[in-house]
């Protein structure tokens, strides 16, 4: 068990981030002022929460340019996307098909397992070497017959940073009749957002953006037919059972609003990591950058190692992800940079190294020696 402590530098924002002071301001407010249940409008309470319910989905809509009665509160991206897939009209007979990427979060990828499972056919769309969707293999897919009637490939991915030709991507499903969705989980602030008024649905999740855990959305353009995955009280325009957490809610629109306003940070603290990636690859020109072809995030870098002994377990004072923080307990070769057409060794020995808008230069250059003390270890130890 590889040992962090509170004050190691935090260099995991693609995993998790800090809550925004103001972000927790508002849920602390909403929630000691509003909290009584917002489908019940039989009272003021009820009333209050309705309101506020009702005013934060009209400001996500106005922060994203989105028709806000498409939002749908989830408890975070990962049912944001499972509603996605599974949700869709033309799967509830089993007679479509759908393709996502090679690349996709775990939660599309074993989401369109289990549709798989139940008879609906799954093309998984390969990417190139740099990791981005291979555009000719999609409009083959396209073409081909059973008919796509969705195609789900993420804007950002998680474990590299590399961002997605969505609107190419929605272009060419809108061609072909299919519908586009895309979770935006790892985009929101980091990413232009120019794909959102093309895709028919997208996925957000709070604690990626300063926001809390426990909240996303799925935005459904209006007139998409879905289907629930619970059935219950019916809120959230059916879709969605269960009573909205509306404090949740409240500090998701704060958090989104911040996010998509504050992004300055990216331009300021991106040179220090890319001193990071060009200090190690001097020293270590065996060490793979990943997507580095490709076009990323100014937020997020993946290097990986040949050697055998991870080089993750012997950094000390950095707090890091072997891989994506979904399947870091699991010690296999991501799948993602297997996908991309990385070997086995490296792809079990992948560092990723995500910052934040609370990071520092001086803090992005500290964790640059102490990530260098930790290959030059496992080097040694080979
Ligand atoms: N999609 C992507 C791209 C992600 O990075 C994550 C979080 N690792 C998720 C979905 C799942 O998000 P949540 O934790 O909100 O369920």
């Amino acid at each position: 068990m590889r040992q962090t402590n509170k004050s190691d530098i935090y260099l995991d924002n693609a995993a998790s981030t800090p809550v925004d002071a103001r972000v927790l301001a508002e849920y602390c407010k909403v929630a000691k002022d509003c909290w009584g249940n917002p489908s019940n409008v039989n009272n003021n309470y009820g009333v209050c929460a309705k309101d506020i319910l009702e005013r934060s989905r009209f400001n996500i809509g106005e922060t994203l340019g989105l028709d806000p009665r498409g939002i749908i509160f989830t408890s975070g991206a990962t049912e944001a996307n499972n509603l996605a897939l599974k949700g869709i009209d033309c799967l509830q007979n089993g007679r479509c098909a759908i393709a996502i990427s090679a690349i996709e979060h775990p939660c599309i990828e074993q989401a369109a397992g289990r549709l798989q499972n139940m008879g609906i056919t799954v093309k998984m769309i390969p990417v190139l070497p740099n990791g981005t969707v291979d555009l000719n293999a999609l409009q083959q897919a396209l073409a081909s017959n059973p008919p796509i009637k969705l195609v789900s490939i993420m804007a950002v991915n998680n474990e590299t940073g590399v961002v997605q030709p969505i609107n190419q991507i929605a272009d060419l499903a809108h061609t072909y009749g299919a519908l586009c969705h895309t979770d935006a989980t790892q985009a929101i602030g980091k990413a232009p957002l120019d794909f959102l008024n093309k895709v028919d649905m997208m996925s957000l999740s709070g604690h990626k953006i300063n926001g809390p855990k426990g909240i996303g959305a799925l935005w459904v353009r209006p007139g998409i037919n879905m289907h629930p995955m619970l059935q219950g009280g019916g809120q959230e325009s059916g879709l969605r059972s269960g009573t909205t957490p509306v404090p949740l809610v409240a500090a998701l629109a704060k958090a989104l609003k911040i996010a998509c306003k504050d992004t300055k940070w990216t331009q300021k603290l991106y040179p220090y990591l890319k001193q990071l990636e060009t200090t190690i690859q001097t020293q270590y020109p065996e060490a793979h950058v990943n997507g580095l072809e490709g076009l990323r995030t100014a937020s997020v870098s993946n290097i990986a190692f040949p050697y055998q002994t991870p080089v993750i377990d012997n950094i000390t004072g950095v707090a890091l992800s072997a891989a994506s923080a979904c399947s870091c307990s699991k010690p296999e070769p991501s799948r993602v940079l297997q996908r991309m057409g990385l070997p086995e060794n490296y792809a079990a020995n992948a560092l990723r190294v995500s910052i934040g808008k609370v990071n520092t230069p001086k803090e992005i250059q500290r964790a640059t020696t102490l990530i260098m003390n930790g290959i030059e270890k496992s080097k040694n130890l080979g």
